[in-house]
């Protein structure tokens, strides 16, 4: 590449899947200028969902998961700089402020800072001993220390969330005595249906997990040698180790500060522009309008990660493409391989097609009266894949042969249109 010194430069704050990809995706593009990116993160950027489960359960190695090799960043000529805070930014200068009190200008922005885990103001939770969140691999890497540290291996995960179950389904693989404390009256409710709430708790059941639904986890008491867990309605649970898993908090303050439209997340348009023409945010920190299902959502998953940042990178070269997307989803935990694609917001029927002779293999088809919402497909790639086909087409389904497993999967034999 040529040189950069007479162009004009992006700054990209946050290098996780947003950042990083949307700093590869400006060079394809064509971005002559600059591109700088800032981490507070130290390692070379890494994919995030292993981090719950191989990266956890030490099958994996870090470099094995890294998004990009270090030689990539020097070939595209990506100044990648790690363990760097910024402090603010300065729209009327156009210039970012760092840590350091050093300036750097810009002459567009892409904030992709992400979330952080949430760390409830639970009493007690400050002085508990061998107590975790997960968001980065150094976390993982603190509890996977943790866990060899600690001689019983009797762990709490409070929250029974995605972060919650996979972290439970790792430890428990690694021999922990796990027990998960939900104040939801099921696991998963805020991302998932009844029905697949009711799958993943007998899943962790059958493997030896302990489940408790509406515990409100109100307190910890920490002895020289336990963590002793108390919930609202006065049950109590002994820990040697704990695990925070109670959802996320958007990194949404630089961006705030700066006067940016926040809500829910930082404000964006179809091309992941905020209010300031030269200010682009994309990634889990946005609230942003989903065409498909024509509503404003904040998706925490790398897809629209991903998504966003190419939509970002075309918009940023002059290139309009909007963001159009069907979010999709997947968890691993044990032996299960969870695909959801779509958004089941707003679903009135569920159809459940259970294939014949296959164990634990199943989807379950979201409808809002004719309109095929979303498809969340167990141990089933087909479903998935056919799913996503559908929800796309928009076209009408025949749901008394999509629940007959005798019934030919497949969309000619499916559809309505085709009879
Ligand atoms: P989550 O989906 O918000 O689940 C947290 C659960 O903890 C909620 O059900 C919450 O109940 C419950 N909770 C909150 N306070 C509690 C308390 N004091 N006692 C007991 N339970 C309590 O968040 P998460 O599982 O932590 O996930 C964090 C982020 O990681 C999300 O962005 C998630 O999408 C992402 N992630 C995704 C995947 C995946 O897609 N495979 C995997 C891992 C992580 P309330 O709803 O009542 O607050």
């Amino acid at each position: 590449m040529s040189d950069l010194s007479n162009n004009k430069t992006c700054l990209v704050i946050g290098a996780s899947h947003a950042g990083v990809n949307l700093a590869f995706a400006l060079r394809r593009e064509g971005w002559p200028g600059k591109i700088i990116l800032y981490d507070t993160d130290t390692s070379l950027p890494y994919h995030r969902p292993p981090l719950s489960k191989t990266y956890l359960s030490h099958a994996d190695s870090l470099e094995k998961n890294v998004l990009k090799s270090a030689q990539s960043y020097v070939q595209e000529q990506i100044d990648l700089q790690l363990g760097v805070k910024v402090e603010s930014i300065n729209r009327e200068k156009k210039s970012i402020t760092l840590e350091d009190g050093s300036r750097q200008s810009y002459d567009k922005l892409v904030i992709a800072t992400g979330a952080r885990a949430f760390l409830p103001p639970i009493s007690g939770m400050d002085t508990a001993k061998h107590l975790y969140s997960l968001r980065t691999a150094e976390d993982a890497l603190h509890i996977r220390n943790g866990f060899q540290q600690i001689d019983n291996k009797n762990v709490v995960v409070i929250g029974g969330g995605y972060i919650g179950l996979e972290i439970a389904a790792s430890l428990k693989k690694m021999g922990g005595e796990v027990t998960i404390l939900e104040r939801e009256e099921r696991v998963l409710s805020r991302v998932s249906s009844e029905e697949l709430s009711s799958f993943f708790e007998k899943l962790h059941t059958d493997n030896g997990v302990q489940i408790f639904t509406n515990k409100n986890v109100a307190a910890i008491n920490t002895t020289d040698t336990f963590n002793e867990i108390i919930c609202s309605d006065g049950a109590r649970f002994t820990a040697d180790m704990i695990i925070v898993g109670v959802g996320i908090r958007v990194n949404e303050e630089l961006a705030a500060a700066a006067g940016l439209e926040i809500k829910n997340g930082i404000k964006v348009d179809a091309t992941a522009r905020t209010n300031d023409p030269d200010i682009f945010a994309i990634g889990d920190c946005t609230y942003h309008h989903n065409p498909h299902y024509d509503c404003h959502i904040r998706l925490e998953s790398v897809q629209n990660a991903v998504d966003q940042a190419k939509v970002a990178a075309a918009a940023i070269c002059g290139r309009e493409v909007t963001y159009d997307s069907i979010p999709w989803f997947w968890s691993d935990q044990y032996q299960v391989k969870l695909q959801i694609v779509g958004l089941s917001q707003g679903y009135n029927e569920v159809i459940i097609r259970e294939e014949k002779d296959k164990d634990n293999c199943f989807s379950l088809w979201y409808f809002n009266l004719d309109r095929l919402l979303a498809v969340a497909a167990i141990n089933h790639g087909k479903a998935y894949v056919l799913g996503s086909k559908l929800i796309k087409s928009g076209q009408q389904i025949d749901k008394s042969k999509l629940a007959d497993p005798l019934e030919d999967f497949k969309p000619a034999n499916l559809l309505l249109t085709s009879k």
